[in-house]
C-alpha cells in the first residue's frame, strides 16, 4: 500500500535552486516505482523572498510548510549580505524563524563516507572505512538562546548557557531511538566536570539509558570527543550532543565524509521534518550548473526513513547514489585527478545518472 504524503520544496537560493530540483526528481520517481502519491508544493525563503516579498520567510510559505508532512530545502544567502552585515533584514533569518516556529529541536546528520570515496577525504582511508555515525545535536538550547549580557563599561561579556530536563529528555529519547534501528550505542557527549548544564544532561541521559539497557551507553568529554572523532571515528555509532557542542563537532565530522557536496541533514521536532544539504548557497559556483546535487538526493533519502518510515525506499535512493559513484561519475567537488576512469559532469548530468541507477 502506498502512502499520501504532502511535500514543500524551498530551493532557497543560489545553488539551492539547482541541486533541489534533482532531491525533488528523485522523490518523484520513488513516488512511481513503489506507488506513492507524493504531492509536491514551492515555497520562497532567504534572498529570494526578500526580493519578491520584503521578508525572507513570507507567511505563505510559513502557512504551507505547516500543512506539509516533510519540507525539501536548498540553502539560503547572496553576497550581499556576507559583505554587509549591517543589513538588518537578512535571508538567515528566514531559516532560524521556520526552524523555531516548527519546533525543530533535533538536528540529525548522518556522517558516511561512500567507499568510491575514501581519497576524497583528508583523513586516512584506513582509518576512515567503516566509518558510520549519526549526530543528534539538540537545536533550541544553550548559549545561543540564554541570557546575554554585556557591562556597562562594554568589558564584560557573558551568555548563559541553559538547559531544562524536558529539553535534554526528548532529544535523547529520538537519539535512543535510532540507536536500537542501528548497531545499538549511544555516545552522549558533555562536559559534566566542568559545566552544571552538562552535569543536568548527564543526569537525564543516566536515567534514560536504564529504560533502553539494550543500547550500550557511553559518557565522553567534549574535548575527548573531539579527538576520538579523528582518530577512531569507526568507534562511533549515535552520538548525541548539545546545541554548541554539536556545531563544532558536525563540522569537524563533516570533513570524514569528504566534501560539503555529499551531506544530509535533518531537522525534527513533534510533526513537519525539515531537510536540507549542510551546504549554503555557494555563490562562488551559483549559476554554473556544477554543483553536488548528492547531499539534496541524500537529504531525500533522510526524508523517506525519517519522516515517511520508508526505510526500503530511502535505502534504494542511498544505493543509487552508490552505483552512481562507482560508476566513475562525479562532480567536480569530489573527482580524484588521479584516477583515468572518473568522468566529471555537472549538476544535471549526476542527478539524470542517479534517475537512471534508481529504475
Ligand atoms: P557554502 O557551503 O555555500 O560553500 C562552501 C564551499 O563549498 C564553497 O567553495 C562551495 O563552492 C563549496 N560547495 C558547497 N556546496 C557544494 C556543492 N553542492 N557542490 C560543490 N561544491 C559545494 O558556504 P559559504 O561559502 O561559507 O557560504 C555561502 C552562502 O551560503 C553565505 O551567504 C552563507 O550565509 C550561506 N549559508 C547558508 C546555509 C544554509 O542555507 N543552511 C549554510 C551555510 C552557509
Amino acid at each position: 500500500m502506498g502512502v499520501d504524503k504532502k511535500i514543500l520544496v524551498i530551493p532557497g537560493d543560489g545553488i539551492g535552486q539547482e541541486v533541489t530540483a534533482w532531491g525533488q526528481k528523485v522523490l518523484e520517481t520513488i513516488a512511481v516505482n513503489y506507488k506513492h502519491n507524493f504531492v509536491f508544493e514551492e515555497g520562497i525563503m532567504g534572498h529570494v523572498a526578500i526580493e519578491a516579498t520584503g521578508t525572507p520567510l513570507p507567511d505563505e510559505t510559513l502557512e504551507k510548510a505547516r500543512k506539509s508532512d516533510a519540507i525539501l530545502f536548498g540553502a539560503i544567502g547572496h553576497a550581499k549580505y556576507d559583505n554587509d552585515p549591517t543589513l538588518k533584514v537578512r535571508p538567515e533569518q528566514g531559516l532560524l524563524k521556520i526552524r523555531k516556529e516548527l519546533g525543530l529541536y533535533a538536528n540529525l546528520r548522518p556522517i558516511k563516507l561512500f567507499d568510491e570515496l575514501l581519497e576524497a577525504s583528508s583523513i586516512k582511508p584506513e582509518i576512515l572505512r567503516g566509518a558510520d555515525i549519526l549526530f543528534f545535536r539538540e537545536l533550541t538550547g544553550d548559549v545561543y538562546f540564554g541570557e546575554k549580557k554585556r557591562s556597562e563599561d562594554r568589558n564584560t561579556a557573558s551568555d548563559l548557557m541553559i538547559y531544562h530536563r524536558y529539553e535534554v529528555e526528548r532529544i535523547a529519547r529520538k537519539a535512543y531511538e535510532a540507536a536500537r534501528s542501528r548497531r545499538k550505542k549511544l555516545c552522549s557527549v558533555d562536559k559534566a566536570n566542568v559545566l552544571e548544564s552538562s552535569r543536568l544532561w548527564r543526569e537525564v541521559v543516566q536515567e534514560l539509558a536504564k529504560e533502553y539497557s539494550d543500547v550500550e551507553t557511553e559518557h565522553m568529554f567534549i574535548d575527548n570527543a573531539a579527538m576520538q572523532l579523528v582518530k577512531d571515528p569507526k568507534r562511533f555509532d549515535v552520538v548525541l550532543t548539545a546545541n554548541l557542542f554539536g556545531d563544532i563537532l558536525t563540522d569537524e565530522a563533516s570533513q570524514i565524509a569528504g566534501s560539503m557536496g555529499m551531506l544530509a541533514s535533518a531537522s525534527v521536532g513533534d510533526s513537519t521534518g525539515f531537510y536540507e544539504p549542510i551546504h549554503g548557497s555557494a555563490h562562488d559556483i551559483a549559476g554554473k550548473g556544477i554543483a553536488n546535487p548528492l547531499a539534496s538526493i541524500l537529504s531525500a533519502a533522510l526524508m523517506l526513513d525519517i519522516s515517511f518510515g520508508l526505510k526500503n525506499e530511502s535505502l534504494r535512493v542511498i544505493k543509487a547514489v552508490e552505483a552512481t559513484l562507482k560508476q566513475g561519475y562525479r562532480t567536480m567537488d569530489i573527482a580524484n585527478k588521479h584516477t583515468e576512469n572518473h568522468y566529471v559532469m555537472g549538476t544535471d548530468a549526476m542527478g539524470a545518472k542517479v534517475l537512471e541507477n534508481l529504475n
